[in-house]
């Protein structure tokens, strides 16, 4: 049997990170994984470049059933600690948007970082690990893995969410959970395109690939970003930012013309250039295949705009700001970025993330009911929690 001060299970984000914080106090640390590579979603996230964080990660990016919960942890490991962290290491980077920070080359730098902090802090990490079963001792854990038997003080579980199972993800945090009658909360996939109705996806089916900028609204929440047709239904930043707040069955509201006031724009055009055909003018304000598929539904936009009445311009801005679709359903966890809900929050401490009633036992990163916002909010929670355990496992 094999002794380790900390087992932590799931060589991810949150795993690794508190692999490091754990080493560098001196714990004997071991990582286990049952993939074949260790952090197989930071080499895919952000499109191969890794949104790593976001300078504005505060709780009112977080979703959870306790709103409060990542407050502690994101204070006392911020988005600037990271940073610090990785000019250290010289990562080069960029802000693609106001505080989001990507990898300027490749999400490998960034994964790199995280297995040199491992290394440094001597943990070690063992891929291509199944864990079989997990028995809790009197001062511990006892786990039966496809490598032998290994004995510890703390088991970390850091084994993420359900969303892409081809790069390692599983429901094994979930079954642990259940194993210590810890309370999960129901899951769905999030960060993730939404799937329409089939009557309009094939209205829309010409549609795909382009991206226009919209507002998309659900449950009274707004997003303004882009928006991509796919051939399924919707994506783009505006969908998997509303995909965290749509509920199935609930309608979502889409605004194709956010940036202006439309009654003002098209009354004043109708003064200005009445010669003007109102598709002409739609042609100059949306992507020309979106016009065409809205002829079929407004045949008289091919008049000149003095032609129309003040009732037919409010149908057209109706149209365009109303382009409301009843969706039928997300991607799922094959396409999403995350797994929304998850271990109830109120089982472990938000200062050591240890579990209330199950000594030794910690909890961190996605696997548990917190999750962000699209921006690198994600991640910033995996660095948070996995620095709070890693200061106490
Ligand atoms: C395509 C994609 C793009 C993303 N882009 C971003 C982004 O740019 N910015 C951002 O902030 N977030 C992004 N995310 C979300 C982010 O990757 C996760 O929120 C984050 O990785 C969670 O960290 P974690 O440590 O909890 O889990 P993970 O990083 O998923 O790690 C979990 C680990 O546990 C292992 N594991 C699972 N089951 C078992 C088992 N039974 N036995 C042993 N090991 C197991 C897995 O193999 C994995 O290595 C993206 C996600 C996806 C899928």
């Amino acid at each position: 049997m094999e002794h380790f001060d900390v087992v932590i299970i799931g060589a991810g984000a949150s795993g690794l990170f508190c692999a490091a914080q754990a080493g560098y106090r001196g714990r004997k640390v071991l990582v286990l994984d049952h993939a074949n590579k260790a952090g197989k979603k930071i080499l895919m996230s952000g499109g191969g470049r890794c949104n790593f964080t976001n300078l504005d990660a505060a709780p009112k990016h977080f979703l959870s059933d306790n709103p409060y919960f990542c407050i502690s942890a994101l204070k006392r490991y911020t988005s600037y600690d990271f940073v610090e962290l990785v000019d250290r290491h010289g990562l080069e980077y960029v802000e693609k948007a106001p505080g989001q920070y990507f990898c300027e080359h490749s999400a490998k730098d960034l994964l790199n970082i995280l297995l040199t902090e491992c290394e440094w802090s001597g943990s070690e990490i063992r891929l291509d690990t199944k864990i079989n079963t997990i028995d809790q001792l009197e001062n511990g854990f006892k786990l039966a893995t496809s490598g032998g038997q290994i004995q510890c003080e703390s088991l970390v579980v850091a084994t993420g969410g359900l969303s892409i199972p081809t790069l390692g993800a599983s429901g094994f945090g979930y079954q642990i959970a259940e194993q210590f009658d810890l309370k999960v909360l129901p899951r769905r996939a999030s960060l993730v395109p939404i799937t329409i109705q089939p009557t309009m996806k094939e209205k829309l089916s010409t549609l795909s690939g382009i991206s226009l900028d919209i507002e998309a609204t659900a449950n009274g929440v707004t997003f303004k970003e882009p928006m991509l047709f796919t051939h399924r239904g919707i994506s783009g930043p505006a969908i998997l930012q509303i995909s965290n707040f749509w509920q199935p069955g609930d309608e979502l509201q889409l605004n194709l013309l956010p940036d202006m006031d439309p009654d003002a724009h098209f009354k004043a055009l109708r003064q200005d250039k009445p010669k003007r055909a109102l598709e002409t003018e739609l042609n100059s304000l949306l992507p020309k295949r979106f016009v065409e598929v809205m002829k079929q539904d407004v045949p008289w936009m091919t008049k000149p705009m003095a032609e129309l009445s003040n009732e037919q311009l409010a149908q057209v801005i109706e149209y365009l700001t109303h382009f409301d679709v009843q969706p039928n359903g997300t991607e799922g966890y094959r396409t999403a970025e995350v797994t929304l809900g998850g271990v109830d929050t109120n089982e472990v401490s938000s200062k050591t993330f240890e579990c209330n009633n199950v000594k030794g036992l910690y909890l961190i990163g996605e696997v548990l009911d917190v999750t962000g916002w699209l921006g690198g909010y994600n991640f910033q929670f995996a660095w948070s929690s996995g620095f709070a355990a890693g200061q106490f496992v």
